[in-house]
């Protein structure tokens, strides 16, 4: 078949690999350079989380909302004018967070897409010739205390009932391992079958080449809509022309929703917006990825400095950044690591924004279209999409090939909005 895959992030590339290697003749859309500043996939935190299995709402978060909007160093902006339109996402969020049974189904539902993530991930890399990129190091979350930990403790007790496995660290555990952490961090986690890629954005650009030396297309433009008669997809609109096929795969990331609609699917798909700062030749640097519990970020020295990315800023697609998000994640970095200089020059520290491509159950949609099932919907990872493309390639794969899907894909069937 001939298969056109919309949009060359993490998701796109990686499905694209594997349609590649179900006998597919694939085409990739795309505007931009693949993994280029405009994706996500480019900017995010580089950790490949096979813990990450929680959805980012969770019961009692709301009591601390109001206090994480009025702190102007919060991890949590939302921007007033965009307040009304984003309403109905952040009213779904919310309950969908609203218990622990629901924590529970949804992380049993993330687990297989993050399971193993940087072994899957170091096979399709090293089939791109890239592999030294991918590191299994293992991922360390670090407390001010024991007891910080304690309170978040129902969480890691779900990530256990999901075969997550970790070892506990004490203060003078954690100094040997990490030095560079400072010692108001006195225990850690350290989940060993974590991991990082040291830069996604030439990951990604590296899947999508090997895709092309494999005789696939790249296509620079942008898909508007689809042809389909009697209910079988005939073609893909672009302003460059129709591009016919026989199926097509919906991977752009956190402009997904429009072309979800047309196919009948009103998936609420929002933006949670994020920063990266990332600090060149930097003095003092972990060598494991590090997430303080305190800052609700990651620390990941990547091919580039040290990358401290995270932040959730909901003001939708067009609004111009806020620097003073990423001016946070690097101040919270100085803290974080005594090594680096408090007069860090501003030439090195260089900054970004993405969009994280969100639906309000953290869950993402991969699954066939309502109006047309040539159409596969592939999008919406949320704050996993790095860790969990390799295996949602796979998925997606198996779903347009028609073969028996590598996991159960009913979690994320995108019609559950439809309702
Ligand atoms: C600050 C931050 C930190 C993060 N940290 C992590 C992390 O540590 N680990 C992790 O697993 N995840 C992390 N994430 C999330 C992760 O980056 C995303 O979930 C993932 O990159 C989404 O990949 P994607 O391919 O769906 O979208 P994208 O990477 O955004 O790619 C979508 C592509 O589609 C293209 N496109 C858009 N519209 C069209 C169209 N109409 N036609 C054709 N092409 C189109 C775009 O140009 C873009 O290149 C983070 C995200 C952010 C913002």
């Amino acid at each position: 078949m001939h298969v056109v895959v919309i949009g060359a992030g993490i998701i796109g590339a990686a499905t694209a690999v594997e349609l590649q290697r179900d006998g597919h003749a694939v085409t990739l859309i795309e505007p931009g350079d693949p993994g280029g500043e405009q994706a996500a996939s480019y900017g995010n935190g580089c950790w490949l989380s096979s813990s990450s299995v929680l959805p980012v709402a969770s019961p009692g978060m709301w009591s601390k909302v109001p206090g994480w909007l009025a702190d102007p160093l919060g991890p949590l902006t939302i921007r007033w004018s965009y307040l009304p339109k984003s309403i109905p996402w952040l009213r779904r969020f919310m309950t969908a967070g609203s218990n622990w049974d629901k924590v529970r189904r949804t992380a049993r539902a993330l687990r297989p897409l993050v399971q193993d993530s940087p072994l899957h991930h170091k096979k399709l890399a090293d089939e791109a010739g890239v592999g030294d990129l991918i590191h299994r190091s293992g991922n360390l979350y670090i407390f001010p205390t024991r007891a910080d930990y304690e309170a978040s403790a129902e969480s890691w007790k779900i990530r256990a009932e999901n075969g997550v496995k970790w070892l506990e660290l004490n203060a003078d555990e954690l100094r040997q391992l990490e030095p560079s952490i400072d010692r108001r961090y006195t225990f850690a986690l350290l989940v060993e079958d974590g991991g990082y890629c040291a830069d996604p954005g030439a990951y990604v650009s590296a899947l999508v080449t090997h895709v092309q030396a494999q005789g696939g297309k790249l296509i620079r433009t942008t898909a508007e809509g689809f042809d389909i008669e009697s209910g079988r997809l005939k073609a893909v609109r672009t302003p460059a022309g129709r591009i016919a096929c026989d199926k097509a795969v919906i991977a752009a990331g956190a402009r997904s929703r429009a072309l979800a609609h047309m196919l009948g699917d009103r998936v609420p798909l929002e933006t949670e917006r994020g920063y990266h700062a990332v600090i060149s030749n930097p003095e003092s640097f972990p060598r494991i990825p590090v997430m303080p519990s305190d800052g609700k970020m990651v620390n990941t020295m990547t091919a580039h400095g040290l990358r401290i990315a995270g932040q959730v800023e909901i003001a939708g697609l067009d609004a111009a950044p806020n620097w003073k998000r990423a001016e946070i994640l690097r101040d919270h970095a100085l803290r974080t690591y005594p090594g680096l200089p408090r007069d860090l020059p501003a030439d090195r520290v260089k900054v970004w924004m993405g969009h994280r491509p969100s639906t309000p159950d953290s869950i993402p949609c991969i699954g066939p279209a309502t109006a047309c099932a040539d159409v596969v919907h592939c999008y919406g990872h949320g704050h996993i999409g790095l860790a969990s493309g390799a295996r949602t390639g796979r998925l997606a794969a198996d779903l347009v090939s028609g073969k028996p899907p590598a996991f159960d894909p009913s979690p994320y069937n995108p019609a559950r909005f439809n309702g």
